[in-house]
C-alpha cells in the first residue's frame, strides 16, 4: 500500500556480528572504554533545555558497583509543574505538523540509532545496564530502530483507515492526539522500551512526558539526545529522571492526564490504576491507561519434544540478560520420560557459560541490575538451600563483592504449586517440574492456573496432535505463544508484544493496536447538498 506521503517501507534492522578482527568489534569496544573512563552529568530536559538541577544520585555499572558512570539530576517539583505546562503547551505546535513532517524526525532518528549513534547506544547499554554484546544489539540498535521505523508506517495505516461516504456526503475521520499530555513510565530492562513509550504516542501528535528508570538513564538520555538531533522540537517530549513516586504524585494530580504508557512490574501498575481511579472526576478526559507488566513464564514439553531444541531453547530463554526479561522462561513442565536427557543437555551448556563485565565478549552473562534485585534474588537461593521440596542441580550462589553477580540457577521441585511457579523472581533462575507422561491432560490445567500471569509461553513438540491441543487450552495463558520457540526474543513487526491477566492491558507494543490507544477519533460528515425543507417527499399528496 502506497500512499501520497511514499513512506519507505520499513524492514527489520539487521543484527551486527561484531566478530573479532572486525573494525565493528573495534568501534564498539572505543564506545564502551568512553562510557568507562566517563562520569557524565545527565540533565533533565524541559522545553529543549537542559536542566542540572545538582541534586544527584549516582548511576553505577552492576557488574562493578564501585563504579560511578553518572551522575543523574532529580527533577524538581517546580521544573515539573514547568515540564506538565510546557508539554502541554507544545501540544498546540507539533499536533498541526503534517504527518509527514512528524514521520521525518522519527525516521531519521531510526536511522541515527541504525548509524552514528549504534556504538554509543550499545555501550551505555552494556556498561550501564550490563548487557552482552548480543543483548544491546537487539535491544537499541535493532529494537529501538524498528519500533521507530514500524510505528511511523502503522500510523499512516491507522490514518488511512476512513469511512465510507453515501452520494451527497463526504465522512472522515479525523486522527486527534489525546487532548493533554500522556505520562511514559519506563523499565530499566530495555533501552528500547524506553524509546517506544515515548515515541509512540509522539507519532501520532501527542506531547510526553517521560521518566525513565534510573538504572538505564543513561542509555535513556542517549535516546533523548538522538531525538533531539533528528530534529524533535522542544517540549514534545520532556525527559523527568527523579523520584518516581514524587513525580508521578504530581503528573497525576494534574487534570490535563490524557493518558499513561507504562512498562514495569505489575504492582507498579496495578498502584497507577488505582491512583487514576481515585482521581478520575478530575480529569478532563479518561485517561487512557496502557500497561505491559511482568510475566511467568512457561515452557511446556511434550513427550513428543526434540531433546537438543528444547535445552538450548530453556536456558537461553531463562538465562540470557540474565533472566530479566518480561518474557523470561522461568518455569518448565518436562515429562518424566525425557526428563533426563533434558537436565543433563541443560547442565552440560550451563557448564560452558561465563559470567562477568560484558565488555569482556566471552561472558554469556553479566551482573543483575542492582543491589535490590541482588539481595531479592540472593534471599530466593538463601531460602532453597533449606527447602526440602527444592533441588538446586547448578547455581545457587551469589557473589556482590565487585558486582551484582547472581549464579543461572536451575531447580527441581516437587510440587507443581512451589512458589517458585507461581510468583516473578525476574533474574536467572528456571524452576522445573517434572510430571508423569500419562498425566498429560492435568499438566495443562497447571501450566494454566499455577500463575496469574499471562505473557508469554511456549510448547516444545513433534506431535501436531499435541500442539493443537495446547494452542487451544492454553488459549489465554500468553499473550505471545511459541511453538518449538523460547518465549523470549519477540521482533518488532513480526510477533506483536503483549500479555493479558496479571501480565498487562495487552496493546502489543510495535503494532497498530497500540498506536490506537494514543488517538481520539473525531469524525466529521460533510453535507454537500443539504436539504432545504424539513417534509420527506412520501409527504406528498397522492
Ligand atoms: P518497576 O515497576 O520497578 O519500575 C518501572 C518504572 O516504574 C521505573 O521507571 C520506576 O522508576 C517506576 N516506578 C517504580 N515505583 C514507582 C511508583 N511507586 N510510582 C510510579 N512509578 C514507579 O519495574 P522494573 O524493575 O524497572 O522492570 C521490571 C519489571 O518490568 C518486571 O516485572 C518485568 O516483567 C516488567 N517488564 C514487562 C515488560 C512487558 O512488555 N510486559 C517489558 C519489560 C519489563
Amino acid at each position: 500500500m502506497k500512499h501520497a506521503s511514499n513512506l519507505p517501507t520499513p524492514r527489520n534492522e539487521p543484527i551486527q556480528e561484531y566478530l573479532p578482527g572486525t573494525p565493528q568489534r573495534a568501534r564498539l569496544k572505543a564506545a564502551i572504554a568512553e562510557v568507562e573512563r566517563t562520569v557524565e552529568e545527565i540533565p533533565v530536559l524541559i522545553g529543549g533545555k537542559a536542566i542540572t538541577t545538582g541534586m544527584t544520585v549516582d548511576v553505577t555499572a552492576p557488574h562493578r558497583h564501585r563504579h560511578v558512570i553518572a551522575h543523574l539530576h532529580q527533577c524538581a517539583a517546580d521544573d515539573l509543574q514547568r515540564a506538565l505546562d510546557g508539554s502541554v503547551e507544545a501540544q498546540r505546535d507539533w499536533a498541526s505538523w503534517s504527518f509527514e513532517q512528524r514521520a521525518g524526525v522519527f525516521l531519521k532518528a531510526a536511522d541515527l540509532v541504525a548509524g552514528p549513534w549504534r556504538d554509543r547506544l550499545n555501550a551505555a547499554t552494556m556498561v550501564g545496564q550490563s548487557k552482552t554484546v548480543i543483548q544491546a544489539e537487539i535491544d537499541v540498535a535493532c529494537e529501538l530502530a524498528d519500533f521507530l521505523r514500524f510505528n511511523v508506517h502503522f500510523a499512516e495505516r491507522l490514518y488511512t483507515e476512513q469511512p465510507d461516504s453515501a452520494a451527497g456526503t463526504w465522512n472522515r475521520v479525523d486522527y486527534r492526539p489525546l487532548e493533554g499530555f500522556v505520562y511514559a513510565i519506563s523499565p530499566f530492562n530495555f533501552t528500547a522500551i524506553g524509546g517506544n513509550l515515548c515515541t509512540a504516542p509522539a507519532i501520532l501528535g501527542n506531547t510526553v512526558i517521560w521518566k525513565p528508570a534510573a538504572t538505564a538513564s543513561l542509555s535513556s538520555w542517549r535516546v533523548m539526545q538522538v531525538l533531539l538531533e533528528a530534529g524533535l522540537p522542544p517540549g514534545v517530549i520532556e525527559f523527568v529522571p527523579g523520584d518516581s513516586a514524587a513525580i508521578t504524585r504530581a503528573v497525576l494530580e494534574d487534570p490535563r492526564l490524557a493518558g499513561i504508557h507504562f512498562t514495569g512490574s505489575t504492582a507498579v501498575f496495578q498502584s497507577l490504576w488505582q491512583d487514576v481511579a481515585q482521581r478520575i472526576d478530575r480529569y478532563r478526559t479518561y485517561p487512557r491507561l496502557v500497561g505491559e507488566t511482568g510475566g511467568k513464564n512457561f515452557v511446556l514439553a511434550h513427550a513428543s519434544a526434540d531433546v537438543d531444541a528444547l535445552a538450548t531453547a530453556l536456558v537461553r530463554g531463562a538465562f540470557e540478560y540474565q533472566g530479566q526479561k518480561c518474557s523470561a522462561a522461568s518455569r518448565t513442565y518436562v515429562p518424566k520420560s525425557l526428563w533426563r536427557a533434558v537436565r543433563e543437555r541443560c547442565l552440560a551448556q550451563m557448564a560452558t557459560f561465563r559470567m562477568g563485565d560484558p565488555a569482556d565478549f566471552r561472558n554469556f552473562l553479566a551482573a543483575v541490575i542492582d543491589r535490590r534485585a541482588f539481595d531479592r534474588l540472593s534471599g530466593w537461593l538463601g531460602r532453597l538451600r533449606g527447602d526440602s521440596g527444592a533441588k538446586v542441580l547448578a547455581g545457587g550462589g551469589s557473589d556482590a563483592s565487585e558486582g551484582w553477580f547472581i549464579d543461572p540457577t536451575l531447580v527441581q521441585v516437587d510440587d507443581p504449586a512451589h512458589r517458585l511457579m507461581k510468583e516473578e523472581l525476574f533474574g536467572p533462575v528456571l524452576a522445573a517440574y517434572v510430571y508423569d507422561d500419562r498425566r498429560w491432560p492435568e499438566v495443562l490445567e497447571l501450566v494454566d492456573q499455577a500463575a496469574g500471569y499471562g505473557l508469554t509461553g511456549a510448547i516444545f513438540a513433534q506431535d501436531r496432535a499435541a500442539v493443537a491441543q495446547v494452542a487451544i487450552e492454553l488459549r489465554h495463558t500468553a499473550g505471545n505463544f511459541y511453538v518449538n520457540d523460547k518465549p523470549t526474543g519477540a521482533v518488532v513487526g513480526q510477533q506483536p508484544f503483549g500479555g493479558a491477566r496479571a501480565s498487562g492491558t495487552n496493546d502489543k507494543a510495535g503494532s497498530i493496536l497500540n498506536l490506537m490507544r494514543w488517538v481520539s477519533p473525531r469524525t466529521i460528515k460533510e453535507n454537500f447538498l443539504p436539504p432545504k425543507a424539513p417534509h420527506y417527499p412520501y409527504m406528498s399528496a397522492e
